[in-house]
């Protein structure tokens, strides 16, 4: 594959098919849990817990750990083996997308670049191409920002208060609970989706998502505070029983190490729990992609500003996206509509019809300025490439 690079203004080739286009005290946890249930309600206080309760429940998360810990390539068996950039760059990685998907990504990474000195000497588009297909793309810029504030103004350290991780492109508050916790076991308050749905469980709280997150995250932190004893380790535990046992549908409470602790098992709703506001539709999109094509049957590409969705990755020349498909540019008849895609988005849905032109017809004719940040790629090897998931399913319509 050959890339050639042509030094002239960016958005020239865009711009032009645009227009054409617990209680304390309590000293049993059989006690407490009559307290709680008489007192349980959507806004419960997290000073229900007695130290009887954490006791309990953490020593009932951490046993349970013990035996049925998920493996995964980033995570210490042993505390020596603990290793701050894995627990960071699987954090980041794993931020709205699976383990199951992360897996490969991390592996590839970790064999890439070993060390977070290794990363940031990396080029930029070369992360990019590595991260295509995991999806928001502004965590892979602000990953390969952080390796080089980390490896260049930390010498290669991570800092392990969460204040100063946050600090760092691309931490928020969940990771850099994570990381603090998991890979130097310091007390934090780590609440991930999983871990949200099994405080729900624990405590039956019925307030509905998202309003409930304040609360939950409290009742979370109820569990944790001011103890030190296995803190990487009982996140995790919280993040496993979430993710195989206290699952959004159908939980396997037979199996859970704090059943005895559930209220929500008690009262028979643990299916019904964390309530969530109605979904709202989601908006529809609607532009145009071009699949402009040369006489050496390659295709142009070009990369997509900063500020745009997908910005940085390589992709098609599109048209603005927008709601009203009626304030799309018409384009002229040079340009032949062939197939249509789809592509779903947290926040939208998106459809582009796809339109084929010849780039000598173009040129032609005028209708195209001087490019800059494009490429030509071979139509036969352009999947290679690292694409996002929309432009790969682009391509692969047109390459039937
Ligand atoms: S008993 Fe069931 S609902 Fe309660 S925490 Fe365990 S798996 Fe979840």
């Amino acid at each position: 594959m050959s890339r050639q690079w042509v030094t002239i203004r960016p958005s020239a080739i865009y711009l032009r098919l645009k227009v054409l286009s617990a209680t304390r005290g309590m000293a049993s946890e059989s006690n407490f849990r009559a307290h709680m249930k008489s007192n349980m309600t959507a806004s419960a206080k997290t000073n229900k817990v007695n130290d009887a309760f954490i006791n309990s429940f953490r020593k009932k998360m951490l046993g349970w750990y013990d035996k049925h810990q998920r493996a995964m390539p980033w995570r210490a068996t042993n505390k020596k083996d603990k290793n701050p950039y894995y627990t960071w760059l699987s954090e980041i990685m794993l931020q709205q997308t699976t383990v199951v998907t992360v897996g490969p990504y991390f592996e590839k990474f970790i064999a890439k670049w070993p060390t977070v000195h290794d990363l940031a000497k990396a080029e930029r588009d070369d992360v990019m191409h590595e991260w295509a297909g995991l999806g928001y793309y502004a965590r892979a810029r602000n990953l390969h920002k952080c390796a080089q504030i980390v490896s260049e103004e930390l010498n290669g350290v991570f800092p392990q208060d969460q204040k100063e991780l946050e600090k760092l492109p691309g931490i928020g508050g969940y990771t850099s609970a994570a990381i603090r916790a998991i890979a130097f076991d310091k007390p934090a308050n780590v609440v991930d989706g999983n871990i949200e749905r099994v405080m729900s469980r624990i405590f039956a709280v019925t307030e509905p998502m998202p309003d409930s997150k304040k609360h939950l995250k409290e009742l979370a932190g109820s569990l944790t505070k001011d103890r030190k004893d296995r803190s990487g380790d009982y996140a995790q535990a919280l993040m496993d029983l979430g993710a195989t046992i206290c699952t959004p549908t159908s939980p396997k409470c037979a199996l859970c190490p704090v059943i005895a602790l559930c209220d929500a098992k008690k009262q028979g709703i643990e299916a019904e729990l964390p309530k969530k506001q109605p979904k709202k539709a989601k908006p529809h999109k609607y532009g145009h992609v071009f699949w402009v094509e040369n006489t050496k049957n390659e295709v142009l590409f070009i990369r997509r500003d900063e500020k745009e969705m997908l910005g940085g990755m390589l992709g098609l020349p599109t048209s603005t996206w927008e709601v009203d498909k009626k304030t799309l540019n018409k384009l002229p008849k040079a340009i032949n509509q062939k197939r249509q895609v789809k592509h779903s988005f947290t926040h939208f849905d998106l459809t582009l019809d796809i339109f084929t032109v010849n780039f000598d017809t173009l040129k032609a004719s005028g209708m195209i300025l001087p490019l800059n940040n494009h490429v030509w790629l071979s139509r036969y090897t352009v999947d290679d490439v690292g694409l996002p998931t929309l432009f790969k399913k682009a391509v692969k319509l047109m390459q039937r």
